[in-house]
């Protein structure tokens, strides 16, 4: 087999090369080489025990099926981090496949109910095929999900004599990816092939699986940072599935698969169509699994969706039913699950309404897993063919109420940006991100006045009458939820499986206003939809000093581009001061950052500083805060380094370093021990142990400026001594519970970390720390939590009184040097613009430390 296959990919490669009429002829009629079972191309079954396919394995195997049938073709859909190519399949008989542009057109027209009416969208939907995306998943740890991607491929295309599988291929479209994520396939499988047969064969991998954000990567869906982000929904806005299915795992124990419906709360911006389907399809999955007699089917539990960043979910609002399923069993080694091992309330293997099946225990091999997931693909597509007019119909429906509700005022009639705010590329910033969702977006050529309020020339308006509003609405508005969760007495039944509020403007500091009164009928006569929104930026004025605003995010990218060339960095309260640069330079500068720089003939008084030698610490073990920190911090151009245990050991912080950065990580006993020699080979376990405490400590001593964030502070009041108290440490759920929402906060005293900052920002608090400076405090309050109300703006906070007049970040004195401790995390996952400044101001070599301003004494004494 593998040499017919290297005869008929030469052959192809001719065809490409000089196709002649001849030759054409000559393959036209050469018979169709038989499908290569997987075995036949990797010498491995898929779900072999103790196999794993890497992506260019999978890659390669796709390939060599599709070179073999007319049912399958490739396509390319940009790289990856690491340079590797996207690719997917698409999977129909070839008649379908000949229809992929009318099909793809059909979509995209239901989703938008683009020119349609009930009428002519019901003829739309019973003409149409349905298009259905299935992929192996994102994270790459979760391995059976990519390696059964291969199985369903060759299912789908070698199948001659299935009826359920011609039925589906008579019907579907199916676009199946091998992986969302090939870098972290190939990194996590390389880490199996290299642990197999040691004691750390089932560890995980030390590492990041996705370059800068790893886990997270299922957490970009709306910001889209990650060009793998970008890439996946660039394809998938290109073909518009009716269905996204995601493989994931793993399933809550002891249950096999995890299936749909979610649980509580839900986003009331989503269509109900694509609920009740997701619904609908989880139930045919669970009967689908019975009619197998494979138990452990659950459903609901633990999984809440209503965060609309999980990047197999976002589609939901462009009216794609989109869910994912985790199946049991992340390892190609096979284990034995002993069911008197199984949690207290599942040993006695009762039926639940949502677990009508229970798996009774045994032996669980790789191949099982393969075996449910190639099952519940199957059933999803087997639920297409069945409702396949329905769903397509459906589809246009939710398009065509989306719009009519917008239309109808019954949401906003629209959202505003107006122009001339203070940072207005991250104004713009956050129009793009609805751009890049398919959101039309518009810019106003003139003044306009909508719902009563004048709004400047330049505003970014996003009319509420078109079909993708339902995101507008949910990245916009503040997130509440149900009173049954917020009542805060007692413990609630259902906390939140994810972060709880996300609303855009807040997160990026920047104003957005709902039109909630009709507007005149000829107010959007001003109105151009853009296809890109972004602040021109440049040079105005003249002179050879340049002055860019403090208040500007590009503003840093800017001075850090301008210093590469030569310039010298000055601050004054309200500005960077650059000099030593060309006009030119300058405006080059300027123009690539979004920023404006005033030039100015007379240098202002400003303070001499540079740009600091920025170290961020990168321990083993994924931590997801050092990838999304240091990917930022590429994004500005800050050229930081990383240090490792083994830096840090060595001591000499200081020649090295102005700034050193603590990532969120887990606490003192994380920052000093890491991993366990339990947990991963000898090189990737322990911390920076009591040498590397040593050194960090003398770094601050001797001058330098450490920067922590959320528990990374809470590590440093241990580790340094500070006199700080972390006042919901430990604190139980019932107690304080914050797992992720958008908090008011009261800056203190004006300094050089909060410069450029409104008095009153939103921070974005996920179970961090809450400070409390204690007796011999020295520093400075720089911003802390209203002393009444309640300072949630959006989200969940259950117990806000225990953050009432506490503070929320602190400078503390500590020798020569500074700890910034933020109990939070001001750059969380690339999202939180407006609170970047409160790291880019300290991420400057400044000629002394400030004196501190505020002294306490008291425990009481500050509240
Ligand atoms: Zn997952």
């Amino acid at each position: 087999m593998e040499k017919s296959m290297a005869g008929l990919k030469r052959g192809l490669a001719l065809s490409t090369m000089a196709m002649t009429g001849a030759i054409a002829a000559v393959l036209a009629a050469a018979p169709v080489a038989a499908q290569p079972t997987p075995k036949e191309v990797l010498g491995h079954d898929v779900g072999e025990d103790y196999y794993l396919a890497s992506y260019e394995d999978s890659v390669n195997y796709f390939h060599k099926l599709a070179a073999t049938t007319d049912k399958m073709k490739m396509v390319t859909a940009g790289k990856t981090t690491q340079g590797r190519t996207y690719e997917y399949a698409i999977i129909s008989s070839p008649e379908n496949l000949a229809k992929w542009d009318a099909t793809v057109a059909a979509h995209k027209r239901l989703a938008t109910a683009d020119g349609l009416d009930d009428a002519a969208a019901k003829a739309l939907a019973k003409d149409s095929l349905i298009i259905v995306h299935i992929d192996g998943g994102l994270h790459a740890a979760e391995v059976s999900a990519h390696q059964s991607a291969m199985a369903l491929a060759y299912k789908l295309v070698a199948s001659p004599n299935d009826e359920e599988v011609q039925k589906i291929l008579r019907n579907v479209i199916v676009v199946l990816w091998p992986t969302l994520n090939p870098d972290g396939m190939t990194m996590v499988v390389d880490w199996y092939r290299k642990q197999r047969g040691t004691q750390w064969e089932t560890s995980a991998m030390p590492w990041l699986y996705q370059d800068y954000v790893g886990h997270d990567n299922n957490r970009d869906g709306y910001m889209l940072n990650m060009i793998e982000s970008q890439n996946v929904f660039k394809a998938e806005q290109s073909y518009s599935p009716t269905i996204w299915y995601t493989h994931h795992q793993v399933a809550p124990f002891p249950a096999r698969i995890w299936v749909p419906p979610f649980s509580d709360p839900m986003s009331s911006n989503i269509s109900p169509y694509m609920r009740s389907w997701t619904t609908a399809i989880g139930v045919n999955m669970m009967n689908a699994f019975e009619e197998r007699q494979m138990p452990g089917a659950i459903a609901q539990a633990r999984f809440d969706n209503w965060y609309p960043g999980f990047l197999d979910y976002t589609h939901v609002f462009r009216h794609t039913i989109s869910f994912f399923t985790e199946v049991a069993h992340s390892s190609a080694t096979p284990k034995y699950y002993d069911p008197k091992k199984f949690p207290r309330n599942m040993q006695d293997m009762k039926a639940q309404v949502m677990y009508p099946s229970p798996w009774k225990g045994g032996w669980w091999h790789f191949a099982d897993s393969i075996r449910y997931e190639t099952v519940a693909s199957m059933s999803v597509l087997d639920t297409a063919v069945r409702y396949r007019d329905v769903l397509l119909y459906n589809r246009y429906q939710a398009a065509r109420d989306t719009i009519s509700k917008g239309a109808s005022g019954e949401g906003p009639y629209a959202w505003v940006i107006p122009g001339g705010q203070a940072d207005a590329p991250e104004a713009a910033s956050l129009a793009q991100k609805l751009i890049q969702q398919g959101v039309i977006v518009n810019r106003a050529n003139a003044p306009v006045t909508l719902g009563g309020k004048p709004y400047p020339a330049g505003s970014w308006v996003i009319r509420m009458d078109q079909p993708y509003a339902g995101l507008v609405q949910e990245l916009f508005e503040r997130q509440k939820y149900p009173d049954a969760i917020m009542g805060g007495d007692g413990k609630p039944v259902d906390l939140p499986y994810d972060v709880t509020g996300w609303t855009l403007p807040l997160q990026f500091g920047v104003i957005a206003e709902p039109v909630t009164a009709k507007p005149a009928a000829d107010a959007y006569a001003a109105l151009t939809p853009v296809a890109e929104a972004r602040e021109q930026g440049g040079v105005t004025g003249s002179g050879s000093t340049f002055l860019l605003s403090r208040k500007v995010n590009a503003s840093f990218f800017a001075a850090n581009e301008a210093a590469k060339r030569g310039a010298k960095i000055a601050l004054t309260p309200d500005s960077i001061v650059l000099s030593g640069i060309g006009a030119d330079a300058m405006a080059a500068i300027a123009a690539g950052s979004g920023a404006t720089a005033t030039a100015t003939a007379t240098a202002p008084q400003a303070t001499a500083v540079k740009a600091a030698r920025v170290g961020l610490y990168r321990p083993w073990g994924s931590n997801m805060d050092e990838g999304w920190t240091r990917w930022l911090l590429e994004q500005y151009q800050y050229g930081a380094s990383s240090i490792r245990n083994e830096d840090m050991k060595k001591g000499g912080l200081s020649a090295k370093y102005d700034v050193i950065i603590l990532p969120d990580l887990r606490g003192r006993d994380s920052l000093l021990n890491g991993l366990k020699p339990e947990d991963a080979p000898a090189g990737y376990t322990g911390g920076i142990g009591e040498e590397g405490a040593i050194a960090l400590k003398k770094f601050v001593a001797e001058g330098g400026t450490l920067v922590t964030f959320n528990n990374a502070a809470d590590a440093a009041i241990d580790l340094f001594a500070l006199p700080v108290t972390n006042i919901v440490k430990n604190a139980r759920s019932d107690e304080f519970f914050c797992s992720g929402a958008l908090l008011q906060v009261k800056l203190a005293t004006p300094s050089r970390a909060t410069a450029g900052m409104p008095a009153d920002p939103v921070v974005m608090f996920e179970k961090g720390p809450v400070f409390q400076p204690a007796r011999g405090f020295k520093g400075n309050v720089l911003a802390s939590y209203p002393t009444e109300g309640n300072p949630l703006l959006s989200g969940v906070l259950l117990h806000p009184e225990k953050l009432r007049g506490r503070a929320a970040a602190l400078e503390v004195e500590y020798g020569k040097g500074r700890v910034f401790l933020y109990g939070f995390r001001p750059q969380w996952r690339g999202q939180t613009h407006g609170t970047y400044k409160m790291l880019f101001n300290l991420l400057f070599a400044y000629p002394d430390q400030e004196a501190s301003t505020l002294k306490v004494t008291e425990e009481a004494g500050y509240r």
